[in-house]
């Protein structure tokens, strides 16, 4: 850039060379032309006039035409030959008259001057003075076309490797310049542009108009003012569209054109749409993800020429899932995961649409169904894809899954609703027992409503401390002594009051909410009963674990802290399981039957003769309580076979060397029954419900049995 700008100095120092072979002349001449305005350098020879020449820069050369070894016409051919000195002026001096052919011939190699002496000196400098003007002006001339030069191949070159399109437009819309950039950008050669309409190249659609004085761009470049466009479009030749970030800027008023500079954005435009895609993709399994479906179900519901066509989405979770998951780690879930996608996939049809909606959750959207029972046919289909056996790592897994149905426009027109219906028939499912599908009905949506609201209340509850524990007394039916307490959850809702377990418990177990919860009711209940005075005479706590809290690994462990540091004997901590939470992963039951037993609480049944009721496990398992479900107590007087299951649980505690509870016993008739049949232990209102802290810390040790209320007793 430098080069090009910077002035290249005029030779200003005006030198002039006399050449002779004679000292004396070269003295005269010297004396004669020796001014202010010129140097004089003389030569004695021609050989030193040629060294001279190449030291110096001479603007003119007096040479002697007789001279020995080199004449002067030779002098001149060597200057003409070399560029240095090629267009210096030669005036050449003779002494001798010269035929006109050796005149021809001293021209001929360059002379621009012939003298003969004598002349008249006057004449001679002026001679000198123009031809030294005249030789400066040409080197000046010289410069500058250098100069113009070297600017014109700068320019050009800055036009020519611009990155960026350059085009220079008239003020009739013509193309009257094209760099090699935008002759690329469109596939074609600059030629093929030069002399075209530029709106021919700019995609209508952004421009709106065709007409180029009514354009945006001529109607810019009129008020002298810069137009931009970021988001054109130009027609590549033969070959779709390019899109373009434009800028047209005026050039000056007499140039009566503008400059406009195309910036190729087609890799910022794939930027934005890999962008915009791996935001609607799942990248484990290619899926399109949440947004994704969300998108595709939006898209689909804006068509409404459905034709009594059915649109119907299913929600699907997986069964089992979290097991892998926790068991064989990520990796291997990941596995599984794809293959599920791969499995559900090869079930639906092509236009179907499959998403992951994270976790082990799968969306599929089915549009143009006959019935919506179709959609029932593919989800059973799926769940029977699902529910083959895995080799993952070398172990064989097996996987189930649940599926929400709803369809469109019956459980919902929006997509949240929608997708919110097809999520609460899959809880429906899964509810159900796994591994089935649930069309969502409105009662459903009820149901969840309100169970939404309770749910947001329950992390409220939780997080504010809304919660209590109660204590039942479990009484020795033979003497009357008291056994210990069960701690039963209470929660005191600030505006709706006392809300009952059998609603909230499910909840918590569903939201998990009760993983919270649990060490909460671990840490109370025994840190409560232990500075009971009672407690120190070997009184036992029950505490309930549900099924959820069961699943997880570190329930032992938090058992084992909470016991540890209140100081307990492990030996007076007693937890309820349920016979389906049990049932329902034997290894891992196993595992933590193991580890309560070295920890060493008392393990009880809870809910006894209800569940699964298999015998076979009891002989498995190391346990030590059964508790007779509430039921089969409120119903065993009037009902020979509930009285049947009871004497049977009975007997068969007796058998295996188990307690037995009886557990809701209201009467005395009741009571009496039991006693008969020798069971163990009674737990009811007929003693006494649930009873706060402060009332079970002074709960008797011994009871007598002849003050029981009458009032409630049959
Ligand atoms: P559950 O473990 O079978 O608890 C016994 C239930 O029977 C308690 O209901 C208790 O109040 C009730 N009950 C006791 N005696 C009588 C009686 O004579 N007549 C009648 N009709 N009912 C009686 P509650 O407190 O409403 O608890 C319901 C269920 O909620 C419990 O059944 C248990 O499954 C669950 N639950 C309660 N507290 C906890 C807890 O802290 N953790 C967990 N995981 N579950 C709990
Ligand atoms: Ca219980
Ligand atoms: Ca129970």
């Amino acid at each position: 850039m430098a080069s090009a700008h910077a002035k290249v100095p005029f030779a200003a120092a005006q030198t002039l060379l006399v050449v002779d072979d004679r000292e004396a002349n070269l003295i005269a001449m010297k004396a004669l032309l020796q001014n202010g305005d010129w140097n004089v350098r003389t030569a004695i020879s021609g050989v030193e006039a040629l060294q001279c020449l190449l030291e110096d820069d001479v603007g003119l050369v007096l040479l002697d035409v007789q001279m020995p070894e080199m004449d002067g016409f030779e002098v001149a051919r060597l200057m003409r030959g070399n560029s240095r000195t090629r267009f210096t002026p030669i005036i050449f001096i003779s002494a001798v008259d010269h035929t006109s052919e050796s005149v021809m011939r001293g021209y001929a190699t360059g002379a621009v001057d012939f003298i003969h002496k004598p002349f008249n000196p006057q004449v001679l400098r002026h001679k000198v003075s123009s031809l030294l003007d005249h030789e400066r002006s040409r080197r000046d001339l010289q410069l500058l076309t250098q100069q113009l030069e070297s600017e014109r191949a700068f320019n050009a070159s800055v036009l020519e490797n611009a990155a960026e399109g350059i085009l220079v437009v008239n003020d009739e819309g013509m193309i009257d310049f094209a760099n090699s950039a935008i002759a690329q950008m469109l596939h074609c050669q600059v030629s093929q542009l030069q002399g075209t309409r530029l709106l021919d190249h700019i995609e209508t659609t952004t421009l709106q108009d065709g007409n180029w004085k009514e354009s945006q761009i001529y109607e810019h470049w009129r008020r002298g003012m810069v137009y931009r466009l970021h988001d054109a479009f130009l027609r590549i030749v033969n070959d779709g569209l390019l899109p373009v970030a434009l800028s047209c800027s005026p050039l000056s008023r007499q140039q009566r054109s503008m400059v406009v500079i195309v910036l190729d954005m087609s890799v910022v435009h794939s930027l934005h749409a890999q962008l915009e895609s791996q935001a609607v993709t799942d990248a484990l399994t290619a899926l399109p993800n949440r947004r994704g479906f969300d998108q595709a179900l939006e898209a689909a519901l804006a068509r409404n020429d459905r034709n009594g066509k059915y649109l119907a989405v299913l929600y699907l979770d997986l069964d089992g899932f979290k097991r892998i998951n926790d068991s064989l780690g990520h990796a291997a879930g990941d596995e599984v995961l794809k293959r599920v996608a791969d499995q559900l996939q090869k079930c639906l049809r092509p236009y179907d649409i499959l998403a992951r909606m994270g976790g082990d959750e799968f969306t599929a959207l089915l549009d143009s169904l006959d019935h919506p029972e179709d959609a029932a046919r593919v989800a059973e289909k799926l769940i029977e894809a699902i529910s083959i056996r895995y080799k993952v790592d070398g172990m064989e897994v097996t996987l189930g899954a649940s599926i929400g149905i709803a369809c469109f426009p019956d459980s919902g027109r929006s997509v949240d609703a929608i997708l919110r219906a097809a999520d609460m028939a899959m809880y429906e499912a899964k509810r159900a027992g796994r591994q089935q599908y649930r069309f969502f009905s409105p009662e459903m949506n009820g149901r969840a409503r309100s169970r939404l609201m309770l749910e947001e209340s329950l992390r409220v509850a939780i997080e504010q401390n809304e919660f209590a524990l109660v204590y039942q007394p479990q009484i020795y039916l033979d003497t009357g002594r008291l056994r210990g307490f069960e701690a039963l959850l209470r929660w005191q809702h600030r505006v709706a009051g006392s809300v009952s377990p059998g609603v909230f418990i499910p909840l918590l177990e569903e939201t998990r909410l009760i993983n919270r919860l649990g060490g909460w009711i671990f840490r109370q209940g025994v840190s409560q009963c232990r500075t009971w005075p009672s407690f120190s005479q070997g009184l036992v706590v029950s505490l309930n674990v549900s099924p959820v809290q069961f699943g997880m690994p570190q329930l032992v462990d938090d058992l084992r802290r909470v016991i540890e540091e209140e100081g307990l004997n492990p030996a007076q901590v007693e937890v309820e399981v349920t016979e389906g939470a049990l049932m329902a992963d034997l290894e891992n039951t196993r595992e933590q039957l193991r580890q309560l037993r070295l920890l060493g609480v008392k393990i009880a049944i809870d809910d006894f003769g209800t569940g699964y009721s298999s015998l076979a496990y009891l002989r498995h398992f190391e346990l030590d309580t059964l508790k007779i479900d509430r039921l089969f107590i409120s119903n065993m007087l009037d009902s020979p076979k509930d009285a049947a299951v009871v004497s049977t649980i009975i007997n068969l505690g007796r058998e295996l060397g188990l307690e037995v509870i009886a557990e809701g016993v209201e009467t005395i008739a009741q009571r009496d029954w039991l006693i008969d049949h020798q069971c163990h232990i009674m737990q009811g209102f007929l003693v006494a419900p649930g009873l706060p802290v402060d009332r079970a810390q002074e709960f008797p040790l011994q009871i007598d049995w002849r003050d029981l209320p009458h009032s409630i007793s049959k």
